[in-house]
């Protein structure tokens, strides 16, 4: 018997399908779009991309709730594309990285940005600012044989229906296929796991009772009430 009940695998609904995908980890990439990087850190913008981790029981399931969480005055949405790896692998060479990946959605990167910029300015880890419970919510997932593997389109954010975030997959530094094989340089991927890719410029503010909606075009959107 076990002397705790075990974790329920975390799963993913799966557009068009009662298939469930089950999710290993949750990969995410840091400062993915220049003017992001110009409005919060300053940073060098030509450096390698680098790497963080949410737990996997962080994703919050599609009209669920966002909780708003503990301990911060300083909440912030991150839009993301979100890469689901169907097939794993280490040192995966970026022509040959879009046979790796399953499929598409569309994430939310919650951020405790006070508590990541004590991290930072400490010189610490990220986990308080960015491995929260319920962190990441996440949309269905659109498998690629079904809409192909986007690389422009636009991406969008808007907070009780006021656009705050609006920029186009075509502007990541490191576009998905480069991505998975700088990650898989430092890990090896399993099927199951998500990656979310970084966010564009216009992060800001929630606060209980603000509806976030958001999107991909060609992909998916998502709707969060935070609460
Ligand atoms: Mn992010």
């Amino acid at each position: 018997m076990a002397l705790v009940v075990p974790l329920e695998q975390v799963t993913i609904a799966v557009d068009g399908s009662d298939d469930r995908f089950p999710v290993r980890r949750i990969y995410c990439v840091g400062r993915n779009y220049l003017e992001h990087i110009r409005e919060t850190a300053g940073a060098d913008e030509r450096e390698p991309p680098f790497f963080f981790q949410k737990p996997t029981d962080a994703i919050l399931p599609p009209g669920e709730d966002f909780p708003y969480p503990p301990v911060t005055e300083k909440l912030h949405h991150e839009i993301e594309l979100v890469v689901a790896i169907g097939k794993g692998g280490a040192n995966i060479k970026a022509e040959d990285a879009l046979d790796h990946i399953y499929g598409y959605g569309v994430g939310i990167d919650m951020t405790r940005r006070d508590l990541q910029g004590i991290a930072k300015e400490m010189r610490r880890p990220w986990e308080a600012g960015k491995a929260f419970d319920h962190a990441a919510p996440c949309s269905p997932l659109f498998p690629a044989d079904n809409i192909g593997h986007p690389d422009k389109g636009r991406i969008w954010l808007a907070v009780n229906g006021e656009v705050k975030q609006d920029s186009d997959l075509e502007k990541q530094i490191w576009p998905v296929p480069d991505a998975i094989q700088h990650l898989t340089q430092l890990f090896e991927l399993k099927p199951g796991d998500l990656i979310m890719t970084g966010t564009p410029e216009g992060v800001g503010p929630l606060v209980a009772g603000d509806t976030v909606t958001g999107g991909i075009d060609g992909i998916a959107e998502i709707s969060v009430n935070v609460v």
